[in-house]
């Protein structure tokens, strides 16, 4: 039986999610239909409604993680991750017809960097960055990748005083500094800010950088590397850009859906060499 699958978002065209799923059903042998929904804004939830009449659940993208975050409340369910996020990019239609919202994003991060044998544990972590993305990955950071500490700097830095203080309960070391009054040492930094969206750099200064294990831009390219990623390679840091992340959180979407975790690595492989040729 064809299970019936989504993303819903707006814009919508460029999303790979398609791609991915389609293939992870092909390696998992999975009879399904991944569809793009353009959605209007203020048309979220009938959208959902209208979808989860046959499907068996849809991912969101910008900019309806928190609208997926309310009708999940609604209607059902949130994860503890979804919960601490503040974000849904995941919806999946339980047997007793009640609704589930989860986030992967976070569970995505960490499964990419162990992937990658990036230090996670016990490591002293700066995040840069303080909106959607970045408030949904800390509680996986700590939860699933055994960090000890973490310091956030943002552009606009009370973004991050704000963060900071939102786990300030949670049992997280979690704090927040200007960018550029920024010192110490950190084991390894995950930019995600939308600079190098804006081919701009984070305004930090280098010796924050150099001597750390390594970096992660939560942005991808077809090139495999942006500006943050080559800027911390300059300065003798290994980097690497987010296609991963991306396909372990389609990959954390999968398995909600189908009781499967598909394979990463050769997905990703697959991904890369579909971006070169596209
Ligand atoms: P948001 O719009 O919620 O937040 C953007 C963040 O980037 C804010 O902290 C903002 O700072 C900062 N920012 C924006 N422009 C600049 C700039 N020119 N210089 C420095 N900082 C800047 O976006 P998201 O959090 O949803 O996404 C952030 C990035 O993460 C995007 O590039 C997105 O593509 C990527 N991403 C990748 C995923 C993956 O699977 N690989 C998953 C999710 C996101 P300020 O508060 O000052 O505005």
């Amino acid at each position: 039986m064809t299970s019936y699958l989504a993303v819903f978002g707006n814009p919508i065209e460029h999303s790979l999610s398609p791609v991915i799923h389609n293939y992870f059903a092909k390696i998992c042998s999975i009879d399904l239909q991944y569809d793009k929904i353009l959605v209007q804004k203020g048309g979220f939830d009938k959208a959902a409604d209208d979808f989860l009449e046959r499907g068996l659940g849809f991912n969101i993208t910008q900019p309806f993680k928190l609208d997926a975050l309310n009708y999940a409340k609604k209607r059902g369910v949130l994860s503890k991750a979804a919960r601490a996020a503040g974000a849904v990019n995941t919806i999946a239609k339980l047997k007793d017809g009640r609704i589930f919202g989860d986030t992967t994003d976070g569970y995505g991060l960490v499964l990419d960097l162990k992937r990658l044998q990036m230090p996670t544990s016990g490591a002293k972590c700066l995040l840069i960055g303080a909106g959607g993305a970045a408030r949904g990955i800390i509680s996986s950071l700590f939860t699933e990748g055994g960090l000890l500490s973490m310091v956030i700097c943002n552009r606009t830095h009370q973004k991050a005083v704000d963060v900071a203080s939102f786990f300030a309960n949670s049992g997280f070391k979690v704090t927040a500094a200007p960018e550029d009054r920024l010192e110490g040492h950190f084991d390894i930094i995950i930019n995600a800010s939308s600079s190098s969206l804006h081919k701009t750099l984070p305004n930090i200064k280098d010796e924050v950088y150099k001597g750390a294990a390594a970096a992660y831009d939560l942005m991808y390219t077809k090139e495999e590397k942006t500006i943050f990623t080559e800027h911390l390679k300059s300065l003798g840091v290994c980097s690497y850009d987010g296609l991963g992340m991306l396909v372990a959180q389609a990959a954390g979407s999968f398995e909600i859906w189908h009781g499967i975790l598909p394979d990463i690595s050769g997905t990703l492989s697959y991904l890369r060499a579909y971006l070169k040729n596209a």
